[in-house]
């Protein structure tokens, strides 16, 4: 099969639409990461995603739709602060847990009793969703465990071969996934970090709680997406708590090509020679935006990725941590 990277006009959006009626899946764009998408109506759409990523089957799918989209077509229950959450964040990279109501494919919950649902605000994802005026369910167009992409060609690099059409919609901007966060009790809580913070939310509702998933694995598990090895690219990577960690770690290496990823000042100070340099960023949403592109980048120029945590660790840090820890601790370094 041909893999046809397309700008977002009428012509690649009615192809697109004619693929997902088809029971196809195509890449689109979205301000958080690039998804693959498929028609949540459809079994068989569903079950190629799962496929031809490789994804567990037991790690449920978010359903997007269009702004105007009525969504009591799919959700029933609705606190009232998730309206109004709805109105602060939505369009954008916040994805919201409801009571599923069982309109859409059994498969794309894997057995929970909720669906996830968000609003990408890209204006290439509205156009999209437009079109097609159903929710189409879109994990991230990566292959699992790969790094989530950002770009179309990233989409490209993962999937030439296995699907028609990739929507060009440009670099994505948030640059990890969304805020994944479960209304269906009292208060919020955060299933997963990301762009839209726990203070955020709290502002608008007054509470928001965080999941941690039990650690005697006794209790049913709310989002398994959090359990898995993710994100991570293909060269051994080792994740360092300080330069001082990093700079001994590096030069312990012999006859291995090293790259080091950290924040901007601490590349800036770097001063061990010989090896590549990835600047994560001076602030929290660029080192967001930077996080995957760089992950990828490494995989090219490098046998070891020494990654050094940033200093802050709050607001969208958490997103941009949890991303980094799951993706880069290959190697054991404390021997
Ligand atoms: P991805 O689409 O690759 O960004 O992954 C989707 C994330 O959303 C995973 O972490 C899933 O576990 C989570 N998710 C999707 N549906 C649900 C749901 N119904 N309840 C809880 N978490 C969900
Ligand atoms: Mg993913």
């Amino acid at each position: 099969m041909e893999t046809k990277i397309a700008a977002i006009s009428p012509e690649s959006l009615a192809e697109a639409k004619r693929i997902i009626m088809d029971g196809g899946v195509v890449g689109m764009p979205t301000e958080t990461v690039y998804g693959l998408g498929g028609n949540a109506f459809d079994d068989s759409a569903v079950k190629k995603i799962f496929e031809v990523k490789g994804r567990p089957n037991d790690n449920p799918l978010i359903a997007h739709v269009h702004k105007d989209y009525d969504l009591l077509k799919i959700v029933d229950y609705d606190p009232p602060y998730a309206k109004l959450l709805r109105d602060a964040f939505l369009p954008g990279p916040l994805t919201l847990v409801y009571p599923s109501t069982g309109k859409v494919s059994p498969y794309v919950s894997c057995g929970l009793d909720t669906l996830a649902v968000r609003i990408p605000s890209h204006a290439g994802a509205q156009a999209f969703l437009r079109e097609v005026d159903i929710p189409i369910v879109a994990p991230s167009a990566n292959l699992s465990k790969h790094v989530s992409p950002t770009s179309a060609q990233h989409v490209y690099d993962d999937f030439q071969g296995k699907i028609p059409l990739i929507l060009d919609g440009g670099i994505s901007e948030g640059g990890i996934e969304s805020t994944v966060c479960d209304v269906t009790g009292e208060i919020p809580v955060i299933l997963r970090p990301g762009l839209v913070t726990r203070e955020m939310i709290a502002d608008v509702v007054g509470a928001c709680g965080e999941y941690t998933p039990d650690p005697n694995g006794k209790e049913k598990v709310k989002s398994p997406g959090v359990l898995y090895k993710h994100y991570s690219p293909r060269c051994e990577t080792a994740l360092c708590q300080s330069v001082e960690e990093a700079a001994r770690l590096c030069e312990k290496q012999t006859g291995k090509r090293v790259a080091i990823l950290a924040e901007d000042g601490v590349i800036a100070a770097w001063k061990i020679g010989g090896v590549k340099l990835l600047n994560l960023g001076k602030d929290e949403r660029e080192m967001a935006n930077r996080l995957y592109g760089l992950l990828r980048e490494a995989e090219g120029i490098c046998d070891l990725l020494i990654a050094v945590e940033p200093e802050k660790k709050d607001g969208v840090m958490v997103g941009v941590l949890n991303r980094l820890r799951k993706a880069c601790t290959s190697v054991d370094i404390r021997h």
